[in-house]
């Protein structure tokens, strides 16, 4: 079987080359003629049915790169997120979900889910020996992160997977930050992948997309539902995510080198309080990060001595780190959870699920890790 980085160059692309084009061309057509074998609505080729050339290409790209059956784009991360749950789930079924999740995700669970008659419920996903009393009858599914948002813990992600079996639950994998570089679900036994493309698939940091990978079977039934809600990635950016997705292992191996680097670097800063990153000895995670993941990927997050006042100032100070949410692309990114992705939950909570309003999240670009030390150590004074 090819490796990853050649997967990356060449699965799933037309064969023979459309027009001896060595870049998939953008097929911009809303509609396809009819070839007269289409069975119903969800086989007609129209872009909105996620079946132009540049879909199919990404489908089959992605589904290779985490070595699963199938897979399917969609307009933003959430639109995956939303999709996926709201194919699994109807009223009156129940969800577990961990505690700390993307915002987005977490929001959706708390406010809209409810309303549709779905219940959630919330566990500690790296104790596992709690989940069996939050079970119901009609629990349907378990969702986690493969590294938490913005914590960077990696929960015991080999037991949500037995559990799931156990207990004929289809689980759900938030794999976003960690890339089909450094985890692959399904060689786990994850039934479903779910990623942001917005970030380390794509990149750039120029567009919105996201993904679901998994089983067939899955797949399909999340897909019809795309079709209805209407979710689906425009042609354009189809287009734009493929090229992003060709240097994905180049970029992420070298966020994965610069990250680790950087962490340690803060851990030992006198100005610095506490850093959370799988990749280090101190962290919690550690041990199983190391047995799961091929890398510990180019987030991290850290408290700097002096509350949040220190916190704002250091943000303010940084030169190359650009404050702003999001994450996964070229450049460096920071942001405090607390007032963007996390804005939604209770100030009160914030402090147990281990967010501060002084945590400073960092997504590592590809500049220079040297340029990048300097800049932190400027900014911490
Ligand atoms: N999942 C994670 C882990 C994220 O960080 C995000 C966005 O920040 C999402 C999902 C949602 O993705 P999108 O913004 O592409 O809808």
């Amino acid at each position: 079987m090819e490796r990853l980085e050649t997967k990356l160059i060449h699965a799933g692309e037309p064969r023979p080359r459309p027009e001896g084009s060595i870049a998939i061309p953008i097929y911009q057509s809303a509609t396809f003629e009819t070839t007269g074998v289409e069975e119903g609505y969800h086989d007609v080729r129209y872009a909105r049915l996620s079946n132009t050339p540049n879909h199919l290409a990404l489908h089959a790209k992605l589904a290779a790169l985490e070595n699963a059956e199938a897979a399917l784009v969609t307009a933003s991360g959430m639109a995956a997120i939303t999709t996926s749950l709201l194919s699994l789930l109807e009223s009156g079924d129940h969800v577990l979900a961990h505690k700390v999740l993307y915002g987005g995700t977490a929001s959706f669970m708390k406010q809209d889910l409810p309303g549709l008659g779905v219940s959630v419920g919330v566990i500690d996903a790296s104790d596992p020996s709690t989940w069996r009393k939050a079970l119901t009858e009609r629990t349907r599914a378990i969702y986690v992160e493969t590294i938490t948002n913005p914590t960077m813990e990696v929960a015991d992600l080999e037991a949500v997977v037995s559990f799931a079996r156990e207990n004929g639950l289809v689980s759900m994998i938030d794999n976003t930050f960690a890339s089909p570089v450094n985890f692959r679900p399904a060689e786990h036994g994850f039934d479903l992948s779910l990623h942001s493309a917005t970030k380390y698939l794509n990149g750039h940091s120029d567009l919105i997309a996201g993904a679901v990978i998994g089983r067939k079977e899955l797949i399909r039934k999340i897909g019809l539902k795309l079709d209805h809600f209407g979710g689906s990635l425009d042609p354009h950016a189809c287009f734009l995510l493929h090229r992003g997705m060709k240097t994905l292992a180049l970029r992420v191996r070298q966020q994965n080198v610069s990250a680790l680097e950087l962490a340690r670097h803060l851990e030992s800063h006198p100005a610095v309080e506490r850093v959370n990153y799988p990749g280090l000895e101190s962290s919690p995670s550690h041990a199983r990060a190391a047995r799961l993941l091929d890398g510990y990927g180019g987030m991290l997050s850290f408290v700097p001595r002096g509350g949040l006042e220190a916190a704002r100032a250091l943000c303010g100070r940084l030169r190359l780190g650009a404050l702003a949410p999001s994450l996964g692309g070229v450049e460096t990114l920071v942001t405090r959870p607390a007032e963007t992705s996390h804005v939604a939950t209770p100030a009160s909570q914030l402090e147990k699920l281990g967010i501060p309003r002084s945590l400073i999240r960092v997504s590592v670009g590809i500049e220079a890790v040297e340029d990048l030390l300097e800049d932190f150590d400027q900014a911490l004074g």
